[in-house]
């Protein structure tokens, strides 16, 4: 059910309203809980709000489970490992 019509934010896919609303996010079968989501009228493509992917950023970092800070890490210490060996 979407929220109220965000203002001056039309849809990138098919040009229709835009509603705020809210959205489950699960990241490699982690529940992170539900997040504030841009919502088209129409076609029904989601994104997340800046707020909404501030919120999922804390809840992956909470979990230790993110993205970008692991992997740069993980890449690393392969390549040390190659370097070693
Ligand atoms: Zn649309």
């Amino acid at each position: 059910m979407p929220g109220k019509v965000v203002r001056g934010k039309l849809c990138p896919e098919c040009g229709g309203a835009i509603h705020l609303g809210k959205e489950r996010y699960t990241f490699r079968g982690v529940d992170f809980g539900e997040f504030e989501v841009y919502v088209c009228g129409r076609c029904g493509d989601s994104s997340f709000t800046p707020a909404g992917a501030r919120a999922v950023d804390r809840v992956a970092r909470a979990k230790g489970l993110f993205g970008v800070d692991n992997e740069v890490h993980a890449h690393h210490t392969v390549a040390h490992e190659k370097a070693r060996a």
